[in-house]
């Protein structure tokens, strides 16, 4: 597929487009050997794409000065965080440079009285509470992989946590921007306040995959740690009966601060490489936190734990030290991780479901699983109903064993939207799931976000080949639609 096709100009490429970038910005900025290249190729998921080259941006005046330059010259500009994505977000599908947030990662302010923090789109999520916790606060999207990711990849996709059940996503705690456009303006949306005049385009761009524009600082809430927490751990013989007491408890009137849950084979491979506690025998178990202040915390506790003994919990475990909540945690925080243990490889779905539908869409991943001969394994944030079955597999099979794994896939996200559900929580669309969104959205939704697309990027340079189908790749994926 040429780039030409895809609509893109095909502009400026190769060494030459490398050496241009250099005498631009110097050469401590820029990689383009192909050597230097390698390591942009990946991102969490499983596509990869080389860039031409990449630029490691210092200031928000290199990142105009690149976009200025690529929209001079025809070249995709592909922003990049920590590179943990997992939908293809960060790889550069029609090369291109790709911008890497690396050196852009200091937190410029902390406001204790205001509650906000100024950053830089390089930093990495769990440094920004780190920081602020001597103060009492914290930032509260935790993507298990808050040990690695930026927060500009966090505001890209919109990320959430197992902590965004009950405190919201990172939409919810984002109020300003400053933003490179892709033809160099530097545009600045909201700031401190809650809540600007206008539209609100902090909220447009929060989760937009780098398909609008560059974000080179971030203004962020920051929250008030709770005062303390109650943590349980409950395995169940059943992920039927684990599913059953998710919506039990909500449906008590209590919105815990998370709920998670991992079936037999997650706790597998987290038992060999965290050893969380977690029971090998159980079908699955959940992790149920409350927080907030003390009083009332116990009640809550003794209220959940009735709940859980109600549907039949086998163990229970309650965190009594501060240590044995970290232990709990380490187990799912890791869990992604700890799928190497299985197989070499895993495909990770993020569908969402209404939660009361739960134990029937599990059923079905099951099957799926079964039907494909794949091993599934399920670690997920289920109080959102966001599930992320980890298909296992061996990319050293071949590209028809990933195909296959791709298929298994596309049949869990279908009965997610089938189940009146979406095709991500959390992850993104990306390159992954670009040719999916006609399953969810009807043309006409389709055609209203091109338009929004346009309108901050009319060249359609900022993150080519996301979100939206594009033809070459999703011819296939269409045919099969038409046919079926
Ligand atoms: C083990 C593991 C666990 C995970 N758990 C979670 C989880 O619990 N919740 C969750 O939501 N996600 C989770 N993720 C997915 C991933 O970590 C998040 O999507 C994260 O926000 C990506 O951040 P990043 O810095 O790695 O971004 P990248 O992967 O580098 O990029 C992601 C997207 O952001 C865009 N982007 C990056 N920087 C900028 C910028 N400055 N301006 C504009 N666009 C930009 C990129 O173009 C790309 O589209 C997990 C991933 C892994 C590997």
């Amino acid at each position: 597929m040429t780039v030409a096709a895809e609509g893109i100009a095909a502009g400026l490429r190769g060494a030459e487009l490398g050496q241009r970038l250099e005498e631009l910005l110097g050469r401590d900025k820029v990689l383009w050997r192909p050597e230097e290249l390698l390591l942009y190729e990946y991102d969490g998921a499983v596509d990869t794409a080389r860039p031409d080259a990449v630029v490691l941006p210092s200031r928000t005046e290199d990142v105009a000065a690149v976009a200025r330059f690529c929209s001079r010259h025809g070249v995709p500009i592909v922003p990049r965080g920590a590179g943990t994505g997992l939908s293809g977000g960060a790889i550069p599908v029609f090369g291109g440079v790709v911008l890497s947030f690396a050196r852009m990662a200091r937190i410029l302010e902390i406001d204790v009285p205001g509650l906000r923090a100024v950053v830089q789109p390089g930093l990495i999520n769990l440094h920004l509470s780190t920081a602020v916790a001597p103060y009492g606060l914290y930032f509260v999207p935790d993507p298990s992989s808050q040990k690695a990711c930026t927060l500009g990849g966090n505001v890209a996709e919109n990320s959430g946590g197992p902590h965004t059940l009950a405190y919201g996503v990172t939409t919810n705690h984002v109020t300003g921007l400053e933003v490179v456009l892709s033809d160099g303006t530097v545009v600045r949306l909201g700031g401190k306040a809650l809540e600007g005049e206008g539209y609100d385009l902090v909220g447009a761009f929060v989760g937009s995959e780098g398909t609008l524009g560059i974000v080179t600082e971030i203004t962020v809430k920051l929250t008030p740690l709770p005062e303390d927490k109650r943590t349980i751990m409950a395995a169940f013989p059943t992920m039927d009966q684990a599913s059953e007491t998710v919506s039990a408890i909500i449906g008590a009137g209590i919105v815990p601060a998370a709920i998670e849950m991992m079936d037999a084979l997650a706790v597998e491979a987290v038992e060999a490489a965290v050893h969380a506690g977690y029971p090998l025998d159980a079908g699955g178990i959940l992790l149920v936190e409350v927080d907030g202040v003390r009083d009332g915390l116990d009640e809550q506790r003794d209220r959940i734990l009735e709940i859980v003994r109600a549907h039949g919990a086998s163990t229970l475990r309650v965190a009594r030290t501060a240590l044995e909540r970290e232990q709990l945690w380490a187990g799912r925080k890791g869990a992604f991780a700890a799928m190497g243990r299985l197989a070499p490889d895993y495909y990770v779905q993020d569908g969402v479901i209404p939660r009361t539908r739960l134990p029937a869409i599990l059923r079905h991943v099951k099957d799926v699983g079964e039907r494909y001969g794949l091993r599934i394994a399920n670690v997920f944030h289920a109080g959102d109903g966001n599930l992320h079955p980890l298909v296992l597999f061996d990319s050293s099979d071949g590209e028809a064993e990933l195909e296959r794994v791709k298929e298994a896939g596309r049949e869990i996200l279908e009965a997610c939207v089938d189940a009146g559900g979406s095709l991500t929580g959390e992850h993104g669309v990306g390159m992954e799931k670009n040719c999916y969104m006609t399953m969810q959205f009807a043309g006409s939704d389709l055609a209203a976000m091109r338009r929004v697309k346009q309108a901050w990027d009319p060249l359609g340079l900022a993150n080519p080949g996301k979100v939206f189908p594009t033809p070459g790749r999703c011819k296939e994926y269409d045919l099969r639609r038409a046919r079926a």
